[in-house]
């Protein structure tokens, strides 16, 4: 009988999800993390970083579209974005469908995260090869508090408010992001668990709060998530983010956002709104 091989998550001490695993496709350490790709018969391949899942092939489209397209469809016209973090590209895949951008910049912590996203996840980093798309590798924190550009959106895709992303979640961050966005912009940042973490979606929520006129919460479903239920925090200065200012998105391949999606996933279920 071959031995099997599971792979658990743990949300806290006591639950978590399990899947099993076909190969272990790379297991490595970089200057900040451990990473490890599996492969798996029921998500696909598996990203990990120190052990936890940043996506899986089978249900990323979901992450990525929303953290990407809600504010970019919220924008009447955006024309440059920058990504903090994201390495693994789902994002940049999703930036680049807008064909009016004229430029995205990356700052992105890790490059071995992306060069691995590049080996072992090719159709996800397929949008590094657009020549909109610049990389920097280095600390998003330092880059908008010292960048003279100017953005329409940020948006943040980090790890857990944990180790080198712990400072993507602190209020100067999102001063200096302040700063850089232009009067109509928007940030967007993955907020993580209602469920599971809430106090770390209600610190992020409570500092941009405290540097943006305008602050909501989104929502979407994504299995392979702790308790399938993930939050994203998008704040501007002068648009509230329901409304949506350009339909482009009728030009576009996507699998999971739609008109009503965008007006569906600000609807917070009383244990979330209670607690935002
Ligand atoms: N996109 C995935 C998802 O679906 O959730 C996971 C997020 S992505 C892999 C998180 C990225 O944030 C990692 O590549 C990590 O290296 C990067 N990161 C963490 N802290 C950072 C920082 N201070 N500046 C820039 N990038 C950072």
């Amino acid at each position: 009988m071959e031995p099997e091989i599971w792979f658990t998550e743990k949300h806290t001490h006591f639950t978590g999800i399990t899947f099993k695993v076909g190969t272990v496709l790379y297991t490595g350490k970089s200057k900040f993390q451990r990473i490890d790709v599996l492969d798996t018969p029921e998500y696909g391949r598996v990203l990990l970083l120190d052990g936890l899942i940043m996506f899986a092939e089978r249900d990323e489209f979901v992450y990525h579209e929303m953290i990407t397209h809600v504010p970019l469809f919220s924008h009447p016209d955006p024309k440059d974005a920058l990504l903090i973090g994201g390495g693994d590209g789902g994002v940049i895949r999703e930036l680049v469908k807008h064909a009016y951008l004229k430029r995205i910049d990356q700052v992105e912590i890790d490059e071995e995260v992306i060069r691995i996203a590049k080996e072992f996840f090719p159709a996800m980093s397929s949008g590094y090869k657009d020549s909109r798309v610049n990389v920097k590798i280095g600390d998003g924190s330092e880059y908008v508090k010292n960048t003279n550009n100017k953005y329409d959106v940020v948006i943040v895709d980090s790890t857990d408010p944990v180790g080198p992303a712990e400072c993507l979640f602190k209020e100067d961050f999102y001063r200096n992001v302040y700063g850089i966005l232009r009067e109509d912009g928007f940030i967007s940042i993955q907020s993580e668990s209602p469920f599971f973490d809430m106090n770390w979606t209600s610190a992020a929520v409570t500092n941009l709060r405290r540097v943006f006129p305008v602050v909501k919460t989104y929502l979407c479903f994504i299995p392979t998530y702790p308790g399938g239920m993930w939050s994203f925090t998008i704040a501007s200065k002068i648009y509230d983010p329901e409304d949506i200012r350009n339909e482009r998105f009728k030009e576009m391949d996507l699998k999971y956002y739609n008109k009503e999606i965008h007006k569906a996933c600000f609807a917070l279920p009383n244990f979330v709104r209670s607690k935002l």
